[in-house]
């Protein structure tokens, strides 16, 4: 049986880019297929948006050589602070707070900003001749039979390959043509992100502040800014995405308060609508999806990457291991393994954001006694805080080998 590649991904996003690198890591030749032009993905400015990297991503991510592009661009998260109030009025005065020095590892994680992340993913391909990226493309229709799966482009050409990869985002057209069903739902809450500079120092510390309309989260960035990701209800975000920068900044302003000093509004605004969008299944015969394909969270506790980064990690792992002992990497009982392994982590964070979600996101005078009671008792719970900080750091868990920092 003829094959074009080992592996097709579709979706040439952080995960569809990062999950070549990693299986070439074992040997593997892949081909990539993205919908979005070459030109859209090397936009280089400064514009604001920004990722938490787990502990143990970034350990992987220094495995798969990926670490050296970016470490002179990330931010170290020292500590992390989560509080409860309401704009104008500040916190209350309970909070939980988040010190690294509780955890023997170093920081939890560190920031970075989405184009230095993107731009090294996409010069570590160009320099991976196993890798193939093919961009401005899109896949019009899959089939899968007993040995492979095939895909027809947009230009007529067919691509065959042992196994099919989603990693096209939430929408997953590779989960649909294959007949996964979705559950999930629309939280009718925008994400508005944007960044900040500052007068005062951040001290590497992140600041997750909950208000009635949804959580705000101050995340330190390098040369003294933070990017901000500010969760209205989709209304009055609406509303505010209207607004000019200066009208902008003051409305934003009482939810910051004025612990940075004086700020200002740096690179471009956006704006993301929140859903929760989970696969039924992660694998078929000869697919599996990675990412938000297989599962798109509420970005409320900075995970959603890290999930897919796991993802990564384990398929990885699993498909080497089956390759090793001459397994044919495509069939299902060869990809269950995968999914038996990131089915109940992924169904738990999707569950416990949710659940914060739902908690926090709203001004009940009951719910805010039960949850300043649940911030103290945490806060003052050594352990309990200390177990808050691994899962965060990434730390707990049965974590596979690029987790653990070790080569497959
Ligand atoms: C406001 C916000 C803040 C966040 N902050 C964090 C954070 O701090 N830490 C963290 O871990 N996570 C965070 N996340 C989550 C994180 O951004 C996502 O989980 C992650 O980007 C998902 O990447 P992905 O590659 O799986 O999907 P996507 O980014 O959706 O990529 C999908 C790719 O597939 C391509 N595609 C789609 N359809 C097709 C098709 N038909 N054919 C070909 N290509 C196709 C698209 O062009 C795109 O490149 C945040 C999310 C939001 C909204």
């Amino acid at each position: 049986m003829n094959y074009d590649t080992d592996i097709l991904i579709v979706g040439g996003g952080l995960i569809g880019s990062a999950l070549p690198i990693a299986l070439a890591s074992v040997g593997f030749n892949i081909i990539v297929i993205d919908q979005q032009s070459n030109k859209l993905k090397k936009a280089r400015n400064f514009d604001g948006r920004a990722y938490a990297l787990s502990h143990a991503s970034g350990r992987m991510l220094k495995v798969l050589g990926i670490w050296d592009h970016i470490h002179e661009n990330t931010q170290p998260i020292l500590d992390i602070k989560v509080s409860d109030g309401r704009a104008g009025e500040g916190a209350s005065d309970w909070h939980v707070h988040f010190d690294h020095q509780e955890l023997e590892e170093g920081p939890m994680g560190h920031l970075l900003e989405d184009r230095y992340l993107r731009e090294a993913l996409r010069n570590i391909i160009s320099e991976t001749p196993q890798i193939k990226y093919l961009s401005d493309t899109e896949v019009v229709s899959q089939a899968v039979d007993a040995l492979g799966s095939t895909v027809i482009l947009m230009d007529g050409r067919n691509l065959r390959a042992r196994v099919l990869i989603g990693c096209d985002g939430r929408s997953s057209q590779v989960a649909t043509r294959a007949g996964i069903d979705r559950s999930g739902w629309q939280y009718n809450q925008t994400a508005l992100v944007c960044a900040i500079s500052h007068e005062q120092p951040h001290c590497g510390v992140a600041h997750q502040f909950f208000t009635p309309s949804g959580p705000l989260a101050i995340l330190p960035l390098p040369n003294n800014k933070c990017s901000i990701v500010w969760t209205e209800a989709a209304s009055r975000a609406e509303h505010i995405n209207a607004m000019n920068d200066a009208d902008y900044l003051k409305a934003l302003m009482p939810f910051i308060g004025d612990f940075l000093g004086k700020i200002e509004l740096v690179g471009d605004r956006f704006s993301y609508p929140l859903s929760l969008s989970l696969a039924e299944n992660f694998v078929l015969d000869r697919i599996a999806l990675v990412g938000d394909a297989a599962h798109g969270i509420h970005p409320l506790a900075g995970q959603g990457l890290n999930l897919g980064l796991k993802d990564i990690a384990t398929l990885t792992e699993v498909l080497a291991i089956a390759q090793r002992r001459g397994e044919d990497i495509g069939t299902k009982p060869v990809l269950e393994r995968y999914q038996q392994w990131r089915r109940f982590d992924t169904s738990a964070m999707a569950a416990a954001t949710d659940g914060l979600n739902r908690l926090f996101s709203n001004d009940n005078s009951i719910l805010r006694i039960a949850r300043d009671i649940g911030l103290a008792s945490v806060n003052s719970n050594p352990s309990l805080r200390r177990g808050f900080m691994r899962h965060a750091a990434g730390l707990s868990g049965e974590l596979p080998m690029l987790l653990r920092g070790q080569i497959i």
